[in-house]
């Protein structure tokens, strides 16, 4: 396992030196050199594939165990969240415990709905389809839009994951193709500018949604990344 973990953690090191190498190149518009790195890249993925599932290895050993030992007993309710409440908020890894100790939630309480940054992108995105699961077959009848400090979905650009592609293996020709299907990744990786605002856009589409009864409350939260304070943000 050990050795895994040293084979996984060298080829990291390697991928972020060729990425640096990568941005410089891409810079001066040395095409003969990005394609070297790529190759280069692809060539370390292939010498390893072993080491990236780690990881899940270790968690498939843990999962074991954890159910011979009966570690599930404590956590075993039914699918109607007991509190009828929804929250939508972002699947940042210093909210995976801290969200629902902060808001008093235990397994069993609410319908907890994550995704880059707890937005509402399009009227019938994959969130609001939760969310419409969560009114109409298990009964929710308030929602939590929850946002919080120093979001990563906050000015992301489309121009970083377009590098970061193309250092991974995607060709422009997949990109093209891409667009040419009508889908527009700027607007689909954009980030938001201001976390405010973001979350009264993502309430009022929630609020005034065709699709959600009236009666469904919908309010919208900043959760403190660190200390879990909730602050509610008001429509203007
Ligand atoms: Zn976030």
């Amino acid at each position: 396992m050990l050795a895994n973990y040293s084979k996984w953690a060298a080829a990291l090191r390697r991928r972020r030196i060729i990425y640096k190498i990568y941005k410089i190149s891409r810079a001066a518009g040395e095409q003969e050199t990005l394609q070297s790195l790529i190759t280069i890249h692809n060539y370390f993925v292939s010498l390893h594939p072993i080491s990236y599932t780690a990881m899940i290895d270790q968690i498939l050993e843990y999962n074991r165990k954890f159910v011979a030992e009966k570690g599930y007993e404590k956590y075993v309710t039914d699918k109607y969240p007991d509190k009828k409440l929804a929250v939508l908020s972002c699947m940042d890894t210093r909210l995976t415990e801290l969200l629902p100790a902060a808001l008093g939630l235990r397994n069993g309480d609410a319908k907890i709905i994550k995704n880059a940054g707890g937005l509402v992108i399009t009227p019938f995105d994959s969130a609001i389809r939760s969310l419409i699961v969560a009114i109409y077959e298990l009964g929710v009848d308030s929602i939590m839009v929850v946002a919080h400090s120093h979001c990563g979905a906050c000015h992301m650009s489309y121009s970083h994951f377009h590098d970061e592609m193309l250092a991974r293996g995607v060709t422009d020709q997949t990109l093209d193709t891409i667009r040419k299907c009508g889908i527009d990744l700027n607007h689909w990786l954009e980030g938001f500018k201001d976390t405010e605002e973001s979350v009264r856009k993502t309430v009022e589409i929630i609020r005034t949604h065709p699709l959600v009864p009236r009666d469904v409350t919908v309010r919208g939260f900043i959760i403190d990344s660190e200390t879990g304070a909730l602050q509610e943000i008001l429509s203007k």
